[in-house]
């Protein structure tokens, strides 16, 4: 029982993804208004609604272009940190998907990693640093975890979303070194970072998408 995510699955998450934050609007808001600007929900949210706008064009392309253009439209829609963080995550996944018709477990622990990669090649922060890599870190290295241990692509799926949920979670003791919450005199500390909430929320939607095509 295995599972694969084509271009239109991809869609899906998208839109699924975009649900999930338009429910959680004031939380997200109140979050980087207590370590940041206050703007993060709204610039994830005005990429999340122009891809949707795209939806059907993406829907098409295969899904190392899909990602191409995903990334050209989160760099240029969405501001802040995030829209050059997310744009180069997205960049870095094309170029790991290169070829494939679809992704697979493998696939997708290939897309995941290159979007780590990129995100900490690009904004320079590492694990602990406050940011939203301390979802996706965490999540990626219990994909590849799930994959040495050959665990059912079932449990691989609830195992990710939880690594994922945690490590936003635990970012509320750690002091920030990196991003706007730096600017805090507490550092953010008592405070989740945004970002790695949102983070947590686009992992969750993704490997819910994922686990659904098992059953499928
Ligand atoms: P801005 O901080 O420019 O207003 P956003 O509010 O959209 O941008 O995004 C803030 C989020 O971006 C933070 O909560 C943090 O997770 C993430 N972030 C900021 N700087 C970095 C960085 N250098 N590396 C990784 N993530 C970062
Ligand atoms: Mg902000």
């Amino acid at each position: 029982m295995a599972f694969v995510i084509t271009s239109e699955d991809y869609t899906k998450y998208l839109a699924a993804a975009e649900k999930k934050l338009v429910d959680n609007k004031d939380y997200v808001t109140e979050l980087d208004l207590a370590t940041g600007d206050g703007d993060h929900w709204s610039n994830m949210n005005m990429g999340f609604k122009k891809l949707i706008e795209n939806s059907d064009k993406l829907a098409e392309l295969n899904i190392s272009d899909e990602f191409k253009e995903i990334g050209k439209i989160m760099m240029s829609v969405i501001g802040g940190s995030s829209g050059v963080l997310y744009g180069s995550a997205y960049i870095g996944a094309a170029k790991a998907s290169k070829g494939m018709e679809e992704l697979d477990r493998d696939g997708l622990y290939a897309v995941l990693k290159a979007m780590l990669e990129a995100i900490m090649d690009r904004g320079q922060a590492k694990p602990g640093f406050k940011t939203m890599i301390d979802s996706l870190y965490p999540a990626v290295v219990e994909y590849g975890k799930c994959l040495d241990e050959n665990v059912s692509d079932e449990k691989l799926c609830e195992r990710v979303k939880t690594a994922a949920i945690d490590g936003a979670n635990s970012t509320a003791d750690m002091e920030a070194v990196k991003g706007r919450a730096t600017y805090q005199a507490d550092k953010g500390v008592g405070h989740l970072d945004p970002g790695a909430v949102t983070m947590s929320y686009q992992i969750s939607v993704l490997m819910d998408t994922a686990k659904e095509k098992i059953l499928a």
